[in-house]
């Protein structure tokens, strides 16, 4: 099953994937967690891409591309995968399509996550991530058993620089520019479902796995 999540940062697509993949161990691909480890290893993309991705702006679209049709040519997307974090904007949308068609692949739905600005600045300004593992924290939503440090495998948490909060608005600003015409894409290719993000995460969860559950039984948990 090939699915993508969808919606504005902090709408909840990486908790989703993250325990979606692990259900139905289908890889998790998130184009923001391949370019953060590519700014980590300060290779030749990452030094590229660091300063769009700390003020906010979206990584050249010739950047991303290359990074994800390299991690497309892996085995271990030949039964399926959760997209988080692209396409970013229609020019994507249509990469993306031409890319799956190379590998005779088809994205079987979306999933907009929709979620109101008020959620996603309070979601982000306390989001932890950890250091070792990627999980993610929320100082008060879903707070680490011990101050700091993550539950999974004890290394330590970190908040992302991009979730400052003046960051966080360019990001929520470059989303909002590029959102409708991804929604009527999506919509016209009649594969779009529309979630509400603020919702709780189990719910949002359940809610994924029943359209899953119409197009394939594979994701039955
Ligand atoms: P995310 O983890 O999805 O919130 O992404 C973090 C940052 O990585 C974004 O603000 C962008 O700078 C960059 N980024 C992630 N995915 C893309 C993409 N599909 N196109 C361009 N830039 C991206």
């Amino acid at each position: 099953m090939r699915i993508i999540l969808f919606g504005p940062p902090g709408a909840g697509k990486g908790t989703q994937a993250k325990v979606l993949s692990e259900k139905v161990c289908t890889p998790h691909i998130s184009t923001g967690d391949l370019l953060r480890e590519n700014v980590k290893g300060e290779t030749p993309l990452g030094r590229q891409a660091k300063d769009f991705m700390d003020k906010g702006l979206l990584v050249p679209d010739a950047l991303v591309a290359n990074m994800l049709e390299e991690r497309f040519i892996r085995a271990d997307v030949k039964e399926g995968f959760i997209l988080d974090g692209y396409p970013r904007n229609i020019a994507q949308a249509k990469t993306l399509d031409d890319m799956l068609s190379k590998l005779a692949m088809d994205i079987d739905f979306v999933v907009y996550l929709d979620t109101a600005d008020a959620i996603i600045i309070q979601r982000l300004s306390g989001r932890l991530v950890c250091s070792s593992c990627g999980a993610l924290y929320h100082i008060t939503n879903m707070p680490p058993k011990v101050d700091g440090i993550c539950d999974t495998c004890s290394a330590g948490l970190y908040q992302r620089s991009d979730d400052k909060e003046e960051t966080v608005k360019k990001r929520l600003e470059v989303y909002k520019k590029e959102v409708t015409p991804l929604i009527n894409y999506y919509q016209d290719q009649k594969k779009l479902y529309r979630l509400a993000g603020d919702e709780k995460p189990e719910i949002v969860l359940k809610k994924i796995i029943k359209i899953a559950d119409t197009h394939n039984d594979s994701l039955k948990v």
